[in-house]
């Protein structure tokens, strides 16, 4: 948080109360969350700020490099903060939109190792692994299966 303060008076902004308790509600998040889950959040500590102060807010705090945006498809964004966890990755459930982290070595090493192979010098990387979740599996056990047309046409 202080380091959010700390990039708003460089840019001589204001340190308002609104703009801290959006940081806030992606910082202490328990997971990826997104504008809509930051906005209830916020309504049910009884804060009222409005769209527009979370998306700036979340600009900001992305600015200064302290939450990551994530894309997984959804039609929006989730956010999550950058410090204290260190780098993951991301497996994401096509059915219920649940996000689970894993970190692993094997793959920081390949992804430097891929780089290197094409000339790149390594600076950072996203693994996002698409499929369904254990629990979705369960409710539907078709879903076990994988999904991809060309084996269902091996099957028939
Ligand atoms: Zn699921
Ligand atoms: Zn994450």
């Amino acid at each position: 948080m202080e380091a959010f303060r700390r990039h708003l008076r460089d840019r001589g902004l204001p340190v308002t109360q609104q703009r801290e308790v959006v940081a806030a509600a992606v910082f202490f998040a328990e997971r990826h969350v997104s504008v809509g889950d930051i906005e209830q959040g916020l309504l049910r500590q009884g804060e009222h700020v409005g769209k527009a102060t979370v998306y700036r807010t979340l600009e900001l705090l992305q600015s200064a490099d302290l939450i990551q945006e994530h894309d997984f498809g959804e039609g929006f964004k989730r956010y999550e903060p950058l410090a204290a966890r260190g780098y993951h990755e991301h497996l994401i459930c096509l059915r219920c939109g649940r996000v689970e982290e894993f970190a692993s070595e094997r793959f920081e090493r390949m992804s430097t190792l891929i780089a290197d192979e094409h000339g790149f010098r390594h600076h950072h990387h996203r693994w996002e692994i698409y499929g369904v979740c254990p629990e979705c599996q369960r409710r539907d056990p078709t879903a076990r299966r994988p999904p991809t047309p060309q084996r269902e046409e091996h099957e028939r």
